[in-house]
Order: C-alpha cells, then structure tokens, then sequence
C-alpha cells in the first residue's frame, strides 16, 4: 500500500504515520526527517536546505524531487510506502505520480489529516522532539523522552514567527493539493482535532486495514 499523508504543519501526520509504521510494517519516508538529519551533518543538501528551513520556506523542488527519487527505489519501500511531508506542491505531485508509474506502483491513497490553523500554532509550539528516536511529545511532557529517555527538544521552526511562515507556505503551496488528489479519486479526508488514537482508529477504517 502506497500513501501520501496531507495536512498542515502540526497536523498529526508524524504521529499517525508512525502508528501505520508499528501496526502495519509500512515504511515511512518523511522528507523533514531526511532533510533535518542532512542539515545535523552538514552534507552538501543540508547545507543548501538550511537556510529554507529555518524560515519555514519550502526547499526548492529539484532537490527534493531528485531526494525522493533515489530514496523511493530502496529495498525498504517495496512492501509499500507512507510518505510524509512529500508532495508539498503541484510539481512535486506530479513528479511523484511518474516516479510511481515507472515503478509499477500506483498510490492508494492520499489521506488528508484536517485541522484548524489556529489550533495548529499552539500545538507546534508547544511540540517537542526526542534527539534520540525521533518521538515526538510536548513540552509538559518534560525533558525526557517516554519511548527511549533520550532529551526531548524544541524544533527550530517551532517558534511562533516560523511556524505562522508555515501555515502560510501551507495555504498557498500545498493545500492545492488536496483539490489536486480529489480530482484523481484518492482523497480521503480524517478530522485531525482529536485524540490520536481516535485519529487513528478513522485512518484505519478508511484504508481497510
Ligand atoms: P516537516 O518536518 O515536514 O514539517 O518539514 C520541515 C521543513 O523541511 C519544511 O518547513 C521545509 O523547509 C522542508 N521540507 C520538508 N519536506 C519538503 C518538501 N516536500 N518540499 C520542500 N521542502 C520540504
């Protein structure tokens, strides 16, 4: 099973992909986990990227585009994919509909994880990330992360400022996308304003699972 996680900054789909990843084996591709790591050691696309990130502007599409279409064909991704924070425009989506068909692969769904903006910048800025394994928490959570202990951080594109930049790179540049998946029939649209675990429990339903 093929899928493309929407929705805005915050929205949840980090969470929900991980769930997908430990109750269905699916392999998770977040394009800002590659990027993010890129960026931690200095290689020559985290140096390109960084300055994008850090003011909560997209990163071009030929780097993106040409990422993705390496990572895509690893052994790891042959059972099926979660793609996370890719497409995030029109081009993208387009380039990820041939990198697909040349793979025989065709997408199953593209799940739109739908909430208000507002709620939005409270939740990422108050988000926090493990160093270690990735989780993701928030900051009454504490200093320590609940899956491993390793420390819990606050992103740099968390702040206020970069976050609002976000929504609005989100509004004018991704959220096409929704229209643009309707249109191929692979829409299905989940309300991301509640507890995870009900998120999830709609995710599943909807895919079949
Ligand atoms: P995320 O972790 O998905 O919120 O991504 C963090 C940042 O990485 C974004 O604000 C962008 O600067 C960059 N980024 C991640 N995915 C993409 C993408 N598909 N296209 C362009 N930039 C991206």
């Amino acid at each position: 099973m093929n899928i493309v996680l929407l929705g805005a900054p915050g929205a949840g789909k980090g969470t929900q992909a991980a769930k997908l990843v430990s109750q269905e084996g699916l392999c998770h591709i977040s394009t800002g986990d590659i990027l993010r790591s890129a960026v931690k050691n200095e290689t020559e696309l985290g140096k390109k990227a960084k300055s994008y990130m850090d003011a909560g502007d997209l990163v071009p599409d030929e780097l993106i585009i040409d990422l993705m279409r390496e990572r895509i064909q690893e052994p790891d991704t042959s059972k099926g994919v979660i793609l996370d924070g890719f497409p995030r425009t029109t081009t993208q989506a387009v380039a990820l509909d041939t990198m697909l068909s040349e793979l025989g692969r065709p997408l199953d769904a593209a799940l739109l994880i739908d909430v208000d903006p507002e709620v939005i910048v409270g939740r990422l800025t108050s988000r926090r990330m493990c160093k270690e394994c990735g989780a993701i928490g928030t900051a009454a959570d504490g200093d320590a992360c609940k899956a491993c202990g390793g420390e819990m951080y606050q992103r740099d594109d968390d702040n206020e400022t970069t976050v609002r930049n976000r929504l609005d790179v989100y509004e004018k540049l991704t959220s096409p996308l929704i229209d643009y998946y309707r249109g191929c029939d692979l829409l299905i649209s989940i309300d991301g304003d509640r507890d995870p675990d009900v998120v999830f429990a709609d995710v599943k339903k909807s895919l079949g699972l």
